[in-house]
C-alpha cells in the first residue's frame, strides 16, 4: 500500500514513512460520536488492533460499584485503583474485557457503570493504571485506539490523530438507535450525553480535547460507511 517516500535529491528532510504494521491510529471525541463502530471497522479494514479505552474505564468502574466503593469518594477510588485486573481482547472482529477473569462486556454498558464512569474516570490514580495498561498493548503498534484523551496523553506520537464529533442531537439520535430500545427517549439520552462530555471535558486530568495536530472530523451529516472510508483515506496519506 502507499508509495516510497518521495525523495528530493539532496534533500535531508524526507520525512520517515510509517509501515501499516506499526501505525497507531488514535480516534477521540465526545461520547456518541460513533468512535467504536468507526474504530473497529477501520482496525478491521486495515488488518490492525483495536482498543477501547472507554471499556476499561467502564470495567473499573463496574468493579468499584460492586465492591462497595463510593465511586465520588475520590480518595476511596484512589486507593482501589490496583486492585482490578482488567484485560481487554483486540480483536476487532469481537473485542473483549475481563475483569478478574469474569467477562464484564454486557454489565458495563449498564445504566449503573454509564452513570458512575466519568467521576471514576477523574481520578488520577485511575487513569495512571490504565493509560500504562494502553500504552502496554499499544506496544509496537499496528492498532486503532479510540477514548478521549488518546492523541493528547496516552499516545501523542500517533501517526494519525481523529477527534471525531457531531451534533449533540445527531450523537443523541444515533445512541437511542444503537440500544434500540423505545422506551428511552431521545431528550434524556441527549441530556445525559451532555452531562458525561461536560464532565469530560471540564475535569483537571486529561480532558476531553483535541490534539493539536488531531484532524477534526464532523460526522453529523455522514452516514458510518462514509465516515469509514474518510478515515482509511487519511490513513492512506499517512503511510505515503
Ligand atoms: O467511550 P465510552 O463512552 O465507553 O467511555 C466511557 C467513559 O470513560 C467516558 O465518559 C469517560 O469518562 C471515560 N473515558 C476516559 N478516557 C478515555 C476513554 C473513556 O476518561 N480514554
Amino acid at each position: 500500500m502507499g508509495h516510497p517516500p518521495q525523495n528530493i535529491e539532496g534533500s535531508s528532510t524526507v520525512e520517515a514513512r510509517t509501515p501499516l504494521a506499526t501505525i497507531v491510529v488514535a480516534v477521540d471525541g465526545p461520547s456518541g460520536s460513533g468512535k467504536s463502530s468507526v474504530s473497529r471497522a477501520v482496525a478491521q479494514a486495515l488488518g490492525l488492533r483495536y482498543l477501547d479505552t472507554g471499556a476499561m474505564y467502564r470495567a473499573v468502574t463496574w468493579w468499584m460499584l460492586g465492591n462497595g466503593v463510593d465511586v465520588h469518594d475520590a480518595a476511596a477510588v484512589a486507593a482501589a485503583a490496583d486492585k482490578p485486573d482488567i484485560v481487554s481482547g483486540t480483536d476487532p472482529a469481537g473485542p473483549t474485557i475481563t475483569v478478574d477473569g469474569v467477562d464484564v462486556a454486557g454489565p458495563i454498558r449498564g445504566p449503573e457503570v454509564t452513570a458512575a464512569v466519568s467521576a471514576v474516570s477523574a481520578v488520577p490514580e485511575i487513569r495512571t493504571r490504565l493509560v500504562a495498561l494502553q500504552r502496554a498493548a499499544i506496544g509496537e503498534g499496528g492498532m486503532v485506539v479510540e477514548g478521549r484523551d488518546i492523541g493528547t496523553v496516552v499516545t501523542p506520537d500517533a501517526a494519525l490523530k481523529v477527534y471525531l464529533t457531531a451534533s449533540e442531537a445527531a450523537r443523541a439520535a444515533r445512541r437511542n438507535a444503537e440500544h434500540n430500545d423505545p422506551r428511552t427517549d431521545v431528550a434524556a439520552t441527549q441530556a445525559d450525553l451532555a452531562r458525561r462530555d461536560a464532565l469530560d471535558s471540564g475535569r483537571v486530568t486529561a480532558p476531553l480535547s483535541m490534539a493539536a495536530d488531531g484532524v477534526l472530523v464532523d460526522t453529523t451529516e455522514m452516514d458510518r460507511d462514509q465516515v469509514v472510508a474518510h478515515l482509511l483515506g487519511l490513513v492512506e496519506d499517512r503511510l505515503r
